[in-house]
């Protein structure tokens, strides 16, 4: 597997007159973790989403190993090899695990609708070499034993890797997590820290959304941090950290940052 380089350039984006993103432009380099930081409401999920084509952008260019994202929708961002978890958590509470994490594979775009209906042998085959992935996927994760269960009967650590499971299934050259470490308690955090590593390990490029500073420093090759829809600082865990700018910014705002 190899990542790919997401570079942005000069984005932006407005709600009704707020402007959530103004003109951020940042590189995350081929399969490195790049930190994405910032009080609430900086922007980090606005660029996520404009990243992703669920949103368009008002101005600027996003481009993958230089091809342009921008102005395409989820599904050709999808296409691409990008991958996303939500903020909030969105899997199918009734659902098991494995079908799940199963729903990231694309099963179905090589087949046709029809030859998905009529359950054509190629379709079965294709079905079974993707349920067998997804087991071994839930394996490397270590919640091979969750398989089974339905993902509503989760403890919330392990929801969020059911989904960070379900992102990497599509086989991503990009993986954006959204502050996966959201609730999550002190052991859940180490585990999710591990699993990030072991992600870059393989070689997809990350980019990672996250207010637990220490957890991101940890994981993050370079970080970004923005405050109110601007670039503040940006380089390593420890140049970021020192920077005024964020100090000032989270120590400015409130205890959530
Ligand atoms: P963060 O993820 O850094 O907490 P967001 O990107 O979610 O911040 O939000 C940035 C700003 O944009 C906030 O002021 C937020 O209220 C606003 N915003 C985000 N999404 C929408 C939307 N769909 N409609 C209106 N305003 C939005
Ligand atoms: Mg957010």
């Amino acid at each position: 597997m190899t990542g790919a380089k997401l570079e942005i350039w000069k984005i932006a984006k407005r709600f009704q007159g707020i402007v959530a993103v103004d003109s951020i432009s940042f590189v995350a380099e081929a399969g490195q973790v790049t930190g994405l930081i910032g009080p609430n409401g900086s922007g980090k999920t606005t660029t996520m989403n404009m990243i992703t084509g669920l949103y368009p952008t008002d101005a600027g260019r996003i481009t993958l190993d230089g091809a342009p994202l921008t102005g395409r929708d989820p599904h050709e961002v999808a296409a691409h090899g990008v991958a996303r978890t939500f903020q909030n958590i969105r899997l199918l509470p009734e659902q098991s695990v494995l079908a799940n994490v199963m729903l990231g594979t694309h099963l179905g775009h090589r087949q046709s609708i029809l030859s998905v209906l009529a359950r054509l042998p190629g379709v079965a085959r294709e079905e079974r070499d993707a349920k067998a992935r997804c087991r071994v996927l839930l394996d490397e994760l270590r919640i091979a034993h969750l398989a089974d269960i339905p993902a509503g009967d989760l403890s919330y650590g392990d929801r969020r890797r059911v989904e960070i499971a379900r992102a990497l299934a599509s086989r991503p050259r990009l993986l954006l997590l959204d502050e996966p470490a959201a609730g999550m308690n002190h052991a859940e955090k180490g585990r999710l820290g591990e699993l990030i590593q072991q992600i870059r390990t393989s070689g997809i490029t990350v980019l990672l959304i996250e207010h637990d500073i220490d957890l991101v420093s940890r994981v993050s090759d370079h970080i970004v941090c923005l405050n109110f829809g601007r670039e503040i600082a940006e380089g390593t865990p420890a140049q970021v950290r020192a920077s005024a700018a964020v100090i000032e910014a989270y120590l400015g705002r409130d205890e959530d940052a």
